[in-house]
């Protein structure tokens, strides 16, 4: 009998090795801002070669708007902005009056404002570890929200640690090491809103992820993993030029300082006294020019963009390389931006993946962001969230068979 149990243990702890062993590796890279075109500029050698042994499409689709926190989110959730709730880098919630801003450590750590559910929550749940060097919202202060391992957000962090912390995450012993992994990098949003994304800046903060590609895989190399690593490189967005000269004062037109106005550039959010909110629309309607301006419950079908209770009941969305400003002052002073309609091309980012679980040299075309996540789902053989609004039929055919 004694004996009958050993084997069985034996038995067990054997196919529980073998099991936690045959899952997936999956490494998330995020290149801020690096637009879909980069790739086609000859600076970026470690890129091509995963275009050449893995998968590459045309682009990736964001989200509207096409800004960092509410694509990181689509990303990570599956949702449109207006569903996981993260609806701009900066908006006000006007029953509570608090507002959520990406650089508010306290708001962005606010579980109250994520109504989605990340994909590291939807792993660790069943039974996969996860990290996070960097991610928006993988700080929340609910342990059960985030994944096993984060990292607090450090702009300054050298991009060298960033992979040398994945690198130690997967040097891990096995019970212990994540199968799900996030890193950010921010170089090509920061120097393509200075100077501009066709700007020698830029081009230089595309070699230089470019070579955290090459630093990524040679660490995958020494550590003898990189066969058995998938990497998913993604940007949120791309970016396009805009100028000093292509503004549109919202506040001019309207007139009126009845009227609050948040955000602006490519996506203006104007709450006028309830009153007033049709005088307010139609003079802006009248005036639009550079612009298209609608009301909360008319924005197209195709922004997905209506139905969070945080949108204002005005919305003012720049033509491409236009900013909407307020007096104040100019709400945007760089040569670059993004954050316009989503279906701009020069809105649109990257998508390229390599490893066991992709085809090779595969080409397609545009991939939508919030397939993303139900992709990691398949990868990982688990359970989607059935809220979501990726789909993996528009995306499955880039896995292997
Ligand atoms: P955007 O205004 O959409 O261009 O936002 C880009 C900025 O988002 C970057 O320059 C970062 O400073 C900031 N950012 C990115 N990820 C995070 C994060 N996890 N926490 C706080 N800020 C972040
Ligand atoms: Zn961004
Ligand atoms: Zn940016």
């Amino acid at each position: 009998m004694k004996k009958m149990i050993l084997f069985l243990l034996l038995y067990l702890s054997i196919s529980i090795t073998v099991f936690a062993g045959s899952k997936p590796y999956v490494i998330l890279v995020s290149f801020d801002a690096f637009r879909w075109d980069y790739l086609n500029r000859e600076i970026t050698p470690n890129l091509k070669k995963i275009k050449e042994n893995g998968v590459s499409a045309l682009s990736l689709r964001p989200a509207f708007p096409s800004k960092t926190f509410p694509n990181h989110q689509s990303i990570i959730t599956g949702m449109y902005p207006a569903h996981h709730g993260i609806i701009a880098n900066t908006f006000s919630d006007p029953f509570n009056k608090t507002i959520y801003r990406m650089g508010d450590t306290n708001a962005v750590r606010n579980g109250r404002w994520y109504l989605g559910e990340a994909f590291w929550e939807t792993a660790e749940r069943q039974g996969i570890k996860t990290a996070s060097y960097f991610w928006p919202g993988s700080e929340i202060l609910i342990p059960y929200r985030r994944p096993t391992y984060f990292e607090e957000y450090d702009h300054e962090r050298p991009y060298e640690k960033r992979v040398e912390g994945v690198m130690d995450w997967l040097k891990l012993p096995a019970e212990k090491r994540p199968h799900f992994i996030t890193v950010y990098f921010h170089e090509t949003d920061t120097q393509g809103h200075k100077f501009g994304p066709d700007s020698p800046e830029t081009n230089q903060a595309i070699k230089t992820l470019d070579n955290i590609a090459g630093l990524l895989f040679q660490k995958l190399d020494e550590i003898k993993m990189r066969d058995s690593v998938n990497v998913i490189f993604v940007s949120d967005h791309g970016m396009t030029e805009v100028s000093q000269e292509r503004t549109i004062n919202i506040e001019k037109i309207v007139g009126s300082s009845d009227c609050k106005f948040f955000d602006g550039g490519p996506i203006m959010f104007v709450e006028p006294n309830k009153e007033k909110v049709n005088d307010v629309y139609n003079i802006l309607k009248k005036n639009e020019n550079h612009y298209k301006v609608y009301l909360r419950d008319e924005v197209p079908e195709y922004f997905h963009f209506n139905d969070h209770p945080f949108i204002s009941q005005i919305v003012v969305v720049a033509d491409l390389g236009w900013s909407a400003i307020t007096n104040k002052k100019s709400n945007w002073e760089g040569k670059g931006n993004h954050g316009f309609d989503n279906n701009q091309l020069d809105m649109h980012g990257i998508f390229l993946a390599i490893g066991p679980n992709f085809k090779k040299n595969y080409h397609t075309g545009t991939l939508w962001n919030i397939d993303i996540y139900p992709l990691l789902c398949k990868i990982f053989e688990i359970f989607p969230r059935t809220n979501i609004d990726g789909k993996l039929d528009r995306i499955e055919f880039i896995l292997n068979e």
